[in-house]
């Protein structure tokens, strides 16, 4: 627990390179997409900013008896094609426009992915590793609670993200249904998605978002005709999105993991780094030092020449200084937004190819409406199901996504953008403009 109350100050946005925050970032992904397409000014305007924007201060008893007073945003960016759907990221640097951004995000991934969600996001500015599980479970629980009806199975479904896991989200469910499910009868374990098998969480969820990024990064290969076997690949962050990606890859796929950066350091070794092994040394030292591989700087990380680059941690972690000497035949984004549009355009003009946020890491939403849709329908399914889902279905957006580069003479992430919006679009053309 830290020393001093965490204050409820609105958080400092965090400027990224050439914009004032991340949400103007993200707008300018979007703004650069609506004008190759020609998008009309009143669907620009209406998907400029997101629908709600809740803000929750609460209080939370410290396990020494003090109280917190803490601040919590769920954003709502966009229902058109079904009900707000996004992570809950617990990290020191949640900021409301950081939020605002990745809600935006979840919006078009849902639609590039054709699910029946809209974008949603939340958070809270906390270190979770600086409390208890006890104070963990209290601040979900009270969160949970401040955000009330403002969340809910049919309206608003979190699920995990940075520094959040299955048992954050038992704890809401739990919350959720204790005070909704007594006045209504109604056990809606939907409320949220990446649960616990027990509590009605699907096979294959917790690998998803990792065997999602594999799953584009093989589309892309036989795009391209290259071969995995033997392939090098370097990952940046080693949670749940890096290790199940750099797992997979070399487990399945016969790649070879080179270089390996998080927030505790960073290691390369020509020769290989076991990733099942360096997974479970993760697991128990919560952080990549420490393991028994050559030790670099956190810097030469970016210059070990692969042919794979995976960033797997935080937004903006690609910028025009490290793509300047980044060199690899493809990045693809586990994370959200890590790469700049000043770093974009380094790629573009170098020749490496982008799998983009929006469509790379889209296999952890696409498992989680499978894991609504089981909750929804009382069924069970089983791994090789879930996988041969997610496998087509992502497979499906990757080749929608390559049509549409060709179509618009574009680059990846920009046809990425342009097929999500198309959707979007045409379900406000025909629905109109209430009233
Ligand atoms: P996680 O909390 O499991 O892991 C985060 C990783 O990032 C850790 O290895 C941590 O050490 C590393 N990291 C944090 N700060 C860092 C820094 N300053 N430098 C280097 N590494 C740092 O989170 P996750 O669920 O694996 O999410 C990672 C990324 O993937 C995020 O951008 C998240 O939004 C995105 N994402 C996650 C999911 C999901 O299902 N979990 C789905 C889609 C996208």
């Amino acid at each position: 627990m830290p020393n001093a109350p965490a204050s409820t100050a609105t958080a400092t946005p965090i400027a990224v390179e050439g914009f004032e925050n991340l949400y103007l970032m993200a707008a300018s992904q979007f703004v650069r997409a609506a004008d190759t397409m020609k998008l009309p000014a009143d669907m620009r305007t209406i998907l400029a900013q997101p629908k709600n924007e809740i803000v929750v201060n609460f209080p939370v008893k410290m396990d020494d008896g003090t109280m917190h007073l803490l601040k919590g945003y769920r954003i709502q960016h966009n229902n058109i094609l079904g009900c707000y759907k996004g992570g809950i990221r617990y990290h020191p640097q949640v900021n409301q426009d950081e939020v605002k951004a990745l809600a935006s995000w979840m919006t078009w991934k849902c639609s590039l992915a054709g699910l029946p969600f809209g974008g949603g996001k939340g958070g809270i500015q906390i270190d979770p590793s600086k409390y208890s599980q006890a104070e963990l479970e209290r601040i979900t629980r009270r969160f949970t609670h401040s955000l009330g009806s403002n969340i809910g199975p049919d309206f608003d479904v979190p699920a995990p993200d940075v520094g959040t896991n299955s048992q954050t989200m038992v704890w809401m469910m739990d919350t959720y249904i204790n005070t909704f499910g007594v006045a209504h009868k109604n056990v809606s374990r939907h409320v949220v998605t990446g649960k616990s098998l027990a509590a009605g969480g699907s096979e294959g969820r917790d690998e998803a978002t990792g065997r999602g990024v594999v799953y584009t990064i093989v589309a892309w290969a036989a795009e391209k005709k290259f071969d995995l076997n033997g392939a090098t690949f370097t990952v940046q962050g080693f949670g749940n999105v890096g290790s199940f990606a750099a797992k997979i890859l070399q487990s399945e796929y016969g790649a070879k993991l080179i270089a390996v950066q998080d927030h505790t350091g960073a290691l390369a070794d020509p020769k290989g780094i076991d990733a099942e092994a360096l997974a479970k040394h993760v697991t128990e030292k919560k952080g990549v030092a420490g393991y028994a591989a050559p030790v670099i700087d956190r810097e030469a990380f970016w210059k070990v020449k692969a042919d794979i680059i995976i960033p797997a941690a935080l937004e903006a972690q690609i910028t025009s200084k490290n793509a300047a000497y980044i060199d690899c035949k493809v990045i693809a984004e586990g994370a959200n937004g890590p790469t700049t549009p000043a770093a974009d355009k380094i790629f573009i003009d170098k020749g490496i190819d982008m799998i983009p946020d929006i469509l790379c890491n889209s296999g952890g939403v696409i498992v989680s409406f499978f894991e609504w849709t089981q909750n929804r329908r009382g069924e069970s399914w089983y791994l090789d199901e879930v996988r041969a889902k997610l496998k087509r279905r992502i497979t499906d957006a990757y080749d929608r996504v390559a049509a549409a580069k060709v179509k618009h003479k574009t680059d990846r992430r920009n046809a990425a953008m342009i097929t999500a919006i198309e959707r979007v679009v045409t379900s406000y053309k025909e629905r109109g403009i209430f009233p």
